[in-house]
């Protein structure tokens, strides 16, 4: 037997035995790895449904069209669908290519303050391609709508993005939308993060608001890994080339019949049930640690994550994660809004619940993992 399957089961182990803390990722179901590993990773099928440029397609077009459905009934949208891309980071740059050219200027959450490396971050293509400028967050850590609008009128961009990697509080899209109004800018939404929160009626939706809207399909969503495209109809030409030919080649079927069916489990009366305790857990922990003395960006949460703020505890996000990865507890270092470590140390750490409520963890699953933590913060302190 190849090398790679006991890597891969040694993988498994750490998967079961370790607490998953890095609000990214999930426990997909054996429905959806069991497509993913499918013989629909042998078929070529460049184009869409009824336009490719092979044969043999017929079983693929019935797929890609039913995966297409399936995901407008779980954001209740009649808005176009892309299911084609790699990756959430491949349905960005599409998004992008579709409506601007080299050079244009669009205005985003910085990566420092919650954003995505796709967004601008000067060590993304998209920052190298893009004007990208920055709106800020306020010194509690809410996004300041007020530095959206002055920066969107200074800057007339072409594009305002919403999203985030870390931002635990709600998004008002409809403010985005005023603004965008305001300076004739296109509205794109990078949903990855909240996806699973919006499907299951727990934040509100940009469906509506958005000209353009991306996710990853592999977070709270707990599916495959991937990513979609939404888009108003007037949009669709332009989307579905800047996705094939534009950068990417043939699809990935055996992804697109794990998207499918990340869809189908994301309309069961279960997955809401499922997002709801998400959310309840993540105020669960969060409350917890606030009670314990910490101090959390913004003070709370609305999702399915929070960040602590370490600053004030003289230890790094860098020696937390990995003295917590010595216990059995994985998490990740990540900034705090006005940072001032660098990106390798960072003061905070990024938590989320998705994928232990996954597991069966309940609140006080959460709540004692809380006091775990604390005490390898502590351990570092008297270092
Ligand atoms: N957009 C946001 C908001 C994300 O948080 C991420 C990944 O963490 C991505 C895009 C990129 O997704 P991928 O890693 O699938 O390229």
């Amino acid at each position: 037997m190849s090398r790679v399957f006991d890597i891969i089961e040694k993988e498994r182990k750490r998967q079961a035995e370790n607490i998953e803390l890095i609000a990214s990722e999930n426990f997909c179901s054996e429905a959806v790895q069991r497509a993913v590993g499918s013989c629909l990773t042998n078929k070529y099928s460049e184009g869409y449904p009824g336009r490719r440029y092979y044969g043999g397609c017929v079983h693929v077009d019935e797929l890609e069209e039913y995966c297409i459905e399936t995901w407008q009934k779980v954001f209740k949208t009649d808005y176009h669908v892309n299911v084609q891309p790699h990756s959430g980071s491949s349905a960005n740059f599409a998004a992008y290519l579709s409506v601007l050219k080299a050079g244009d200027t669009v205005l985003s959450l910085e990566l420092n303050n919650g954003g995505h490396l796709t967004h601008g971050s000067p060590v993304n293509l998209s920052g190298k391609i893009f004007n990208f400028v920055f709106y800020g967050v306020d010194e509690k850590g809410y996004i300041d709508y007020d530095d959206l609008r002055a920066k969107a009128l200074a800057y007339k961009p072409k594009l305002i993005l919403a999203g985030a990697s870390a931002y635990p509080r709600i998004i008002e899209f409809e403010k985005f939308r005023t603004v965008c109004d305001e300076v004739g800018a296109f509205f794109m939404v990078d949903m990855a993060h909240i996806a699973g929160l919006i499907a299951a009626g727990c934040h509100p939706s940009p469906f509506g608001l958005a000209d353009i809207v991306t996710t990853t399909t592999h977070k709270t969503l707990r599916g495959t890994r991937g990513g979609l495209i939404f888009c108003k109809q007037e949009l669709a030409k332009k989307v579905d080339s800047a996705v094939f030919p534009g950068t990417q080649g043939g699809p990935l079927q055996h992804v697109i019949a794990g998207k499918a069916i990340t869809a189908e489990e994301a309309l069961l009366p279960e997955y809401k049930t499922y997002i709801e305790n998400v959310v309840k857990n993540c105020k669960a922990m969060c409350n917890e640690f606030i009670q314990m003395g910490y101090t959390v960006v913004t003070g709370g949460t609305d999702n399915h994550l929070f960040l602590l703020d370490l600053s004030d505890k003289g230890v790094t996000g860098k020696a937390v994660q990995e003295a917590c990865d010595e216990v059995g507890i994985t998490l990740n270092k990540n900034c705090v809004p006005n940072e001032k470590l660098s990106p390798m140390l960072t003061s905070g750490v990024r938590i989320g619940t998705a994928a232990m409520t996954t597991k069966g963890f309940t609140a006080e699953d959460f709540i004692k993992t809380a006091h775990r933590i604390d005490e390898v913060i502590r351990s570092l302190q008297g270092k």
